[in-house]
């Protein structure tokens, strides 16, 4: 069976994974639009956050397999088509995550200084879409809106020192840019309370350990209970951050350099300035069925940067059925068309931990195989020897799995410890590391 798999982060990983447990034969082909491997584990997750980033020793496994091959620098849509996959393979899975900011919807957003938290943490990650993006960090006061943990990754790895960011792989260019930035107020943004914030408690407790920066929260607002409203699986953390969030409280509050406002019951209504950004306005609000409802009671923050990190959707892709309202590839219960299926945050949006990637696909490969049993596929595709010629003739530079390992071992190479790695961060530095070796 010849298998395609589109996206090579941990959903497209872990469902590789799945597939070479239950066909042992598949021959496996792993496309990915960077010369990169690994999706938000290299793009995503927070540079401090090394230990959740060993997840890849198991990744690195999955694409050595033999029978499978990593096809980095090859975008579906640019350099192969939806068609010509499903003309090559039996079997087609797209994961390829929900790379794009949702847009607040309100006026100002468009300022130079309002970032999207998937080009944010893009930037201070090197992804090549990203790396150029110069956040300004003007002033002394940025607010990011969102109690999510992208949220809480923002806030944090600009609170934290250079030499916190030291065994870190924050790009060179970011740390540099963070440490010359004067801000001494960030502004942590919710629009409902702290009952329905969706941090995780790990994450959430981590802000307040900084070094130079104290974490401020009204005790006022945190004086409310998790109610019989929230589902019973959730019970345990909700009540936890509530926890936190009122040990932060009971803070006698320091002389530390900067402060993390913890603001909850805010709703974005505009941002403000003239050219750029100068406030940010918002509207309290009271949780009623557990939705944020406008009181009409306006205040201003006076902020000069604003990072939106409330949420992520799919791009759509040339060919590929999409739901414009939830941005997300038209799946049933994974099932794009016979033979093609979606999985991960392109199936059913963002949302879980890298982990959750691994029950959601065992979950989607038993579907898969109980759709091949029901109706096997005709057979007779030729799999990889037809796209081979096809990005042959296009000229297509395929940065395999050997290819990868180099620019891997060039970006180590080049970190000062206890720094783990220095990245690449246009295509054109990658392609030239993958081909280091080879040319030398
Ligand atoms: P998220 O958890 O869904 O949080 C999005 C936040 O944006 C919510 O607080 C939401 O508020 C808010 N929001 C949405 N639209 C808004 C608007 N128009 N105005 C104001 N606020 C708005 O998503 P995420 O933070 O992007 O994270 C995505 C997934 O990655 C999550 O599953 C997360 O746990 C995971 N992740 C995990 C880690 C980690 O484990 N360390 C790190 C990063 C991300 P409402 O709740 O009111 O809609």
């Amino acid at each position: 069976m010849h298998v395609a798999i589109v996206g090579s982060g941990p959903s497209g990983l872990y469902t590789a994974d799945a597939i070479a447990r239950l066909f042992p034969d598949a021959e496996i082909d792993i496309f990915d639009r960077l010369p990169t491997p690994y999706g938000l584990v290299r793009g995503g997750i927070a540079p401090d956050h090394q230990s959740t980033k060993a997840v890849v020793r198991a990744f690195e496994r999955t694409l050595a397999r033999e029978g499978t091959r990593f096809w980095g620098n090859v975008e579906i849509g640019r350099d192969l088509t939806y068609d010509e996959l499903k003309a090559a393979y039996d079997l087609l899975i797209f994961s390829v995550g929900a790379e794009k900011d949702r847009a607040l919807g309100i006026p100002g957003e468009n300022f130079p200084e309002v970032y999207g938290a998937a080009a944010f943490v893009g930037w201070y990650n090197g992804h090549p879409l990203h790396h150029d993006l110069e956040p300004k960090l003007a002033g002394t006061a940025l607010a990011v809106i969102g109690n999510g943990n992208v949220a809480l990754d923002v806030v944090r790895v600009l609170a934290k020192t250079q030499a916190e960011l030291g065994d870190s792989d924050i790009c060179e260019h970011a740390a540099r840019r963070i440490g010359a930035a004067q801000l001494t107020d960030l502004y942590l943004i919710g629009r409902r309370g702290p009952v329905e914030a969706s941090f995780t408690p790990i994450e959430l407790a981590e802000l307040g350990e900084l070094e130079r920066c104290e974490i401020v929260v009204d005790p006022q607002a945190v004086a409310i209970d998790v109610g019989p409203e929230v589902p019973e699986k959730e019970v345990k953390v909700r009540q936890r951050n509530i926890e936190i969030l009122r040990s932060f409280a009971a803070r006698n509050g320091s002389a530390k350099a900067m402060r993390i406002h913890v603001l909850f019951n805010a709703a974005p209504v505009a941002i403000l300035g003239d050219g750029s950004v100068t406030g940010l306005l918002l509207e309290r609000t009271r949780v009623v069925d557990g939705r944020a409802e406008l009181t009409g009671e306006r205040f201003q923050l006076p902020v000069e940067s604003v990072v939106a990190a409330i949420g992520y959707h799919t791009p759509a892709l040339p060919g590929v059925p999409f739901d414009e309202k939830s941005g997300r590839f038209k799946n049933d219960d994974g099932l794009i068309e016979p033979g093609v299926y979606a999985a991960g945050w392109c199936k059913h949006g963002p949302r879980g931990v890298v982990g959750t990637n691994r029950t959601d696909a065992g979950i989607l490969v038993k579907r898969i195989a109980e759709d091949l049993a029901a109706k096997p596929p005709a057979g007779g595709k030729p799999g990889a020897g037809a796209v081979t010629a096809l990005l042959h003739e296009r000229g297509v530079r395929v940065v395999d799995f050997a290819a990868w390992k180099r620019i891997d071992a060039a970006e180590i190479a080049r970190a000062t410890p206890p720094k783990p790695r220095e990245k690449f961060v246009t295509s054109e530095a990658l392609l030239a590391a993958a081909a280091s070796e080879s040319e030398s």
